[in-house]
C-alpha cells in the first residue's frame, strides 16, 4: 500500500493515466482531500466505482496519527503526529485577529544544523519528511478548522531545515498553492532556513512566488559560528550574495530573523553591525525574543535590552518587527513538544492540560 499524499501531483497523475483515466480525474481525487476534507475513497462519488475501489486497494491516505493535542488561550493549537515508523514530529494552527489562519510545518524530524539555542536540533537529524508527510500535515491543521474556514498562510518554520529537503518540500507545497488544492496563495508562504546558499539560489530558480525567511542570528561571521554551526561552511558574505539573488529574481523583499539572546547578541554593538550589514538592501529584521529551552543555558533579554536593539536598528534605516511570545501559557521552543513526550507519553489531551503549554517560536505573528 501507498501513501496517496506522497503521489501528489504529478505521480498520480501517471498513475491515471497508465489506468486509461482522463487526466481531470488527478484534480477530482485533489479536491476531494484537499478542499471537501473527504477521506474514504467510496465517498469519492464522481469517480467511477472501478476506480474507487482501485484506488483503495492500492492507497491509503492517512500515515499519522494524532499522538497530543494542545490548545493556547488565544486559539493556538499545537499537534504532535505520529508518523508510520514511530517517529513524532509538530505542527501549529496560529489564529489571528486579522482571519489568518496560518500553519506552521515541519520538513525533518529533528534537525541536522544544531543551531546553539533551538531545541529541534538537540538529538541531531533523524530523517527527512516525505512529501506526504509534509502535505499531510497541512490536512490535519486544516481539518481543525470549521467548515467555512480555511488555512490562509503556510510558515514552513517547524522542526528541521526546509532547504535540506527542498525536494519533498517543494511538491507538498504545489499541491498546498494548487487552486485545486488547498489554495493558499504562493505570496502568503515562508520557508524559513538557516541560510544554505545553494538552496536559495535553487528556490530562486525555481521560479516560485515564496517568501523567503533568514535566520542570521548574528552580525558578524565569528558570533554566528559560534550560534548556527552551519555558518562555518558558509559565511555570513555568501549567505547574502544568495540572499540578493533571491530578491532580484523575484522581487520579493527578505525577511532576516534574529533570535535575541540575552548576554550573547543583543548588545548596542551587535544592532549596529547588523545595521550596517544590512543597509541598502530591501529587508525586514524579525527579532525573537528567545524561547528558553530547558537543557540550554541561553537567557532570554531584558525588555529594555529589545527596546533598545530595536531602536539601534530604527536609527541605523532598517525595518524591524519584534515578536513577542504569545501569552504566558506559551513558554517552550519548537521541537520540545516531542522532546518532552519522548521521555513520557501523554496519555491524551487531559494529560496535557497539567502540563505548560509548548509552541514553537517561529510563527506567532507572521505578517505579510
Ligand atoms: N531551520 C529553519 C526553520 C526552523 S526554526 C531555520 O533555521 O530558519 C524557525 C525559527 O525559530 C528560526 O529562526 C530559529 O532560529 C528559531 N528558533 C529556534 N529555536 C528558538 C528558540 N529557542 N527561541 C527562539 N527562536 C528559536
Amino acid at each position: 500500500m501507498e501513501h496517496l499524499l506522497d503521489w501528489f501531483p504529478d505521480r498520480l497523475q501517471s498513475w491515471l493515466a497508465e489506468r486509461g483515466q482522463p487526466s481531470y480525474r488527478a484534480g477530482q481525487i485533489r479536491q476531494w482531500i484537499l478542499r471537501r476534507r473527504v477521506d474514504q475513497f467510496e465517498q469519492m462519488t464522481d469517480l467511477p466505482k472501478q476506480l474507487r475501489a482501485q484506488l483503495a486497494a492500492e492507497f491509503f491516505i492517512w500515515s499519522s496519527r494524532v499522538a497530543a493535542h494542545q490548545k493556547a488561550d488565544d486559539g493556538t493549537e499545537k499537534l504532535l503526529l505520529e508518523l508510520l515508523d514511530g517517529e513524532r514530529i509538530e505542527c501549529v494552527l496560529l489564529r489571528d485577529d486579522r482571519h489568518h489562519r496560518t500553519a506552521c510545518i515541519s520538513t525533518q524530524v529533528g534537525c541536522g544544523m544544531g543551531c546553539r539555542f533551538c531545541a529541534s536540533g538537540l538529538d541531531g537529524l533523524i530523517r527527512n519528511l516525505t512529501t506526504g508527510e509534509i502535505l499531510e500535515q497541512l490536512l490535519q491543521l486544516d481539518r481543525l478548522l470549521p467548515a467555512g474556514e480555511r488555512l490562509t498562510h503556510i510558515v514552513v518554520m517547524g522542526m528541521g531545515e526546509p532547504l535540506a529537503n527542498l525536494d519533498r518540500l517543494l511538491p507538498a507545497l504545489a499541491s498546498a498553492t494548487d487552486s485545486q488544492g488547498l489554495g493558499i496563495g504562493a505570496r502568503r508562504v515562508t520557508i524559513s532556513t538557516v541560510g544554505l546558499p545553494a538552496g536559495i539560489v535553487r528556490l530562486a530558480e525555481a521560479g516560485v512566488q515564496y517568501h523567503l525567511a533568514i535566520s542570521l542570528h548574528a552580525p558578524d561571521d565569528a558570533l554566528r559560528n559560534q550560534l548556527v554551526p552551519s555558518n562555518r561552511n558558509v559565511g555570513i558574505k555568501a549567505l547574502l550574495e544568495a540572499a540578493d539573488q533571491y530578491f532580484q529574481k523575484t522581487g520579493r523583499r527578505i525577511t532576516y530573523e534574529y533570535v535575541l539572546i540575552g548576554g550573547v547578541n543583543d548588545q548596542p554593538r551587535h544592532a549596529r553591525a547588523l545595521a550596517a550589514l544590512l543597509r541598502g538592501r530591501k529587508a525586514l529584521v524579525n527579532l525573537i525574543v528567545l524561547n528558553p529551552v530547558p537543557e540550554l543555558s541561553y537567557r532570554p533579554p531584558a525588555q529594555a535590552e529589545v527596546e533598545r536593539f530595536v531602536q539601534l536598528l530604527e536609527t541605523g534605516g532598517i525595518n524591524v518587527h519584534v515578536r513577542y511570545r504569545k501569552g504566558d501559557q506559551i513558554e517552550a521552543a519548537c521541537g520540545q513538544l516531542r522532546r518532552r513526550t519522548d521521555e513520557h507519553l501523554p496519555t491524551g489531551p487531559a494529560g496535557l492540560e497539567k502540563s505548560p503549554q509548548t509552541m514553537p517560536t517561529g510563527a506567532e505573528t507572521v505578517s505579510h
